[in-house]
Formats: C-alpha cells, structure tokens, sequence
C-alpha cells in the first residue's frame, strides 16, 4: 500500500491527482509513478476515465473503493444515466480490471463525439480561486466534459492548457502549472447564447454530481414519454409528434446555437439524434444531447429528475410486467 498519495481535490480527476503524485513523491520516471500507483505497467494515462481501478483501490486503501473513484474522479458519471444497464456494467468493469485501452473507444462508438475536447481545460477565474485557497491548480473534470464550453460558476470561457497529449510523452501525467495559465477572464459576447451555454454547463455538472445510479437509458426514455404526453406531444395511439416537436425544439434553440452543440437536426434523416433520443432503440445519444432535450422539455434538470415517484412507478411497471 502506498503511504504517501495526493488525496484528489473534490471533482478532480484521477489523472490529475497522479500528475500531483509524480510531481511531489519527485519521481522522474512516469514509469515509476505507473507502477506505484497502478502496481502495474501496462498502463496508459486516460485522461477522464481509468483502468485498473481495482489495483488503485487496494494501493490507496479503504478510503478509495473503485466505486467511489469512478463516482467522483472520472466524467463516467456523464455519460452512465444514458446508457442501457448492460453496457454500464461493462464499462464499469473495464475501468476496475482492464487497461481501459479500448474505453474511450467504446464510449465514442455507442455515445459518439459531440463538441470534441483535445487537451486539458480549465476556467481562468476557478485557476485563481484554487491557487488563493489551495496554492495550486488542479484539473476539474467538469471542464473536461464535451460540450461544456463555459465555467457553471461565472460563465466564463474555458481555456485550453497549452501541453497536451500531442507536445507530451503519452505516458504523462500532465500537472497543471501556473506559469503556464492564461489567466486572463474572457466572456461570450452574445448573451443569449451565453445564457443557453451556462445552462448546459449547469445541467452537465449536475448530472456529474448527483448520485444517478438508478437511472439508466430505459428509465429516461419511459420519462421523456411521459413528459411528452403531457406536453400533447404524443398522439392517442402513443406516437410521437415528430413534426411539432421538431418545430418547437428548433424555435426554442434557433439554429444558431444547436449549430454551435454539433446538434443541428436534419428533419427528414430517419435517424437524427432527435428521432433516436425518442425511440426506445439501441442506439445511444449523447449526453450533451440529452441535456438539450432535458432543458427544452422542463425547466432543468433537477426538475427532470425530481419527479421521482414516476419513475418508482415504472420500476413496479416493470417488475409486474416482467413477472
Ligand atoms: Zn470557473
């Protein structure tokens, strides 16, 4: 067991509470720091999720359960309440007992990349704050989240951090370093879009931070139906009413910003994102997609999410039906 760790600050990543390791235990090696904290070296450094996690876990002691790791020190959270069960198992699984090589791969294939990030982000005013309060910088991983493009805190644009994967070796654990930050506080000029922006980054971090473990893409598809009902988007034979919903969707958004999310809607692709996310398939949307239909259907997330005995219902539905 290691005696010595770098405790991860809240809703930072794994990977950057490693880099902090590397850099305090002085190693020179990112060999060596793989090894100690891995006990394995057939690891390569993910920034937002992780692999052998199992291995982590017994390393740091009992504070750290796997679980607990993948709950507050990955984006896994994101994407988990939009995914069917059996693939969050799986997934689950990959980060505690594999080298996760193929996880990124697995979570673009069925989730597919929307607003892709390449590099470390950070918020000039959140740097600042962290380096008042804790005397260094360290990466949040709700800046890491594709299609977050503004701090929850105070709308201000994320920056990229100038190394990344591509000027580094890849078995780096990048450590944010201060003199490196451009610190400078910038804003989106146009408001609405800013205001829409900040929403979402709101809604992302929530969903990041709130235990959804009973969620999974079932159970907000059967809620997305009911609240469809209720707003007369669905016909007397349960169909959905693809054509006013597509209207109001589009009206609500404008195509400007759904442009700027990678989420403009072709009306007559049987397939775009808006037709998937309503059908009970086996294709998986993305979660910043989600979170756009979300914040279009009710006021925001919590409110989605709120309305808990709905789905405690369906459970029952589901139990009886499958009984
Ligand atoms: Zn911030």
């Amino acid at each position: 067991m290691l005696t010595f760790f770098t405790d991860p600050y809240e809703s930072e990543l794994l990977y950057g509470a490693i880099g902090r390791y590397h850099y305090y235990i002085g190693n020179k090696d990112y060999k060596d720091t793989i090894r100690e904290i891995f006990v394995n070296e057939n690891v390569i450094p993910t920034l937002g999720l992780a692999s052998y996690l199992d291995n982590v876990s017994n390393n740091l002691g009992s504070k750290y359960t796997s679980n607990y790791i993948i709950k507050n020190h990955t984006i896994f959270p994101f994407y988990s309440p939009f995914l069917p069960e059996n693939r969050k198992i799986e997934l689950i699984d990959n980060m505690k007992y594999s080298d996760g090589k193929g996880i990124y791969h697995k979570i673009g294939i069925i989730a597919g990349s929307v607003c892709k990030k390449q590099g470390i982000y950070y918020c000039p005013e959140c740097a600042k704050n962290d380096i008042d309060k804790y005397g260094e910088v360290y990466i949040r991983r709700d800046h890491q989240l594709q299609g977050v493009f503004l701090c929850k805190n105070n709308g201000v644009k994320l920056k990229k951090y100038k190394i990344n994967k591509t000027n580094t070796s890849r078995l780096e654990f990048i450590k944010l370093d201060e003199k490196l930050l451009d610190l400078k506080v910038e804003y989106e000029e146009d408001e609405d879009i800013s205001e829409k922006l900040i929403s979402v980054s709101r809604c992302a971090s929530y969903i990041l931070n709130t235990n959804l473990d009973t969620f999974n893409k079932d159970i907000i598809n059967k809620k997305y139906r009911q609240i469809l009902h209720t707003k007369n988007l669905l016909s007397i034979n349960n169909r959905i009413r693809q054509e006013e919903l597509y209207d109001e969707l589009i009206s609500f958004y404008g195509d400007k910003f759904l442009e700027l999310m990678e989420s403009s809607i072709d009306k007559n692709d049987e397939y775009n994102w808006l037709k998937v996310i309503t059908r009970n398939s086996n294709r998986v949307v993305h979660p910043i997609r989600h979170i756009l239909f979300i914040n279009f259907l009710v006021e925001n997330i919590e409110v989605f999410l709120r309305q808990r005995n709905l789905i405690i219902l369906i459970h029952l539905e589901n139990l009886l039906g499958h009984a």
